[in-house]
């Protein structure tokens, strides 16, 4: 089934500017603010402002300058971090839940940059 995206999603209404977010960096094509309910202590959400529901849907149809200005925000995200292993940082991980088996809650394609401890093994086995 084609994706259909939901305007009334709430990054979309982030993107709109009808209710607030705590932004780490915005350019032209890409958003970068912080999780509302921090799972780590560096929780920042990265999203194109671009109307994408999964990073599947994003990377088939987003142009390349999306997809570029997408990249090197979330590379920039990480140096503002101070997580990048390759430059002293302690490291992090990225999660980009998409459709009902990976419980995405907001229909808007976002990365999660999760940072700040020690994260434990990948997934916990639930069955
Ligand atoms: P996901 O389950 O991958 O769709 O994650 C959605 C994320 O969006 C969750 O970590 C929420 O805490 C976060 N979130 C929901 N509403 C907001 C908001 N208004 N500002 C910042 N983060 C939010």
């Amino acid at each position: 089934m084609p994706y259909s995206y939901d305007p009334q999603n709430i990054f979309a209404k982030i993107l709109r500017g009808e209710i607030p977010n705590d932004t780490v960096l915005e350019t032209a094509y890409t958003l970068a603010f912080r999780d509302i309910r921090p799972q780590a202590p560096q929780h920042v959400l990265v999203i194109p402002k671009g109307p994408y529901v999964t990073h599947d849907h994003f990377c088939a149809k987003a142009s390349e300058a999306e997809i570029v200005d997408f990249a090197r925000t979330f590379g920039r995200v990480c140096e503002l971090l101070g997580v990048c292993p390759g430059e002293g940082g302690n490291g992090f991980r990225t999660i980009a839940n998409a459709g009902a088996d990976a419980v995405q809650e907001v229909p808007h394609f976002h990365m999660h940059i999760l940072a700040g401890r020690p994260l434990g093994p990948m997934l916990m086995r639930a069955g």
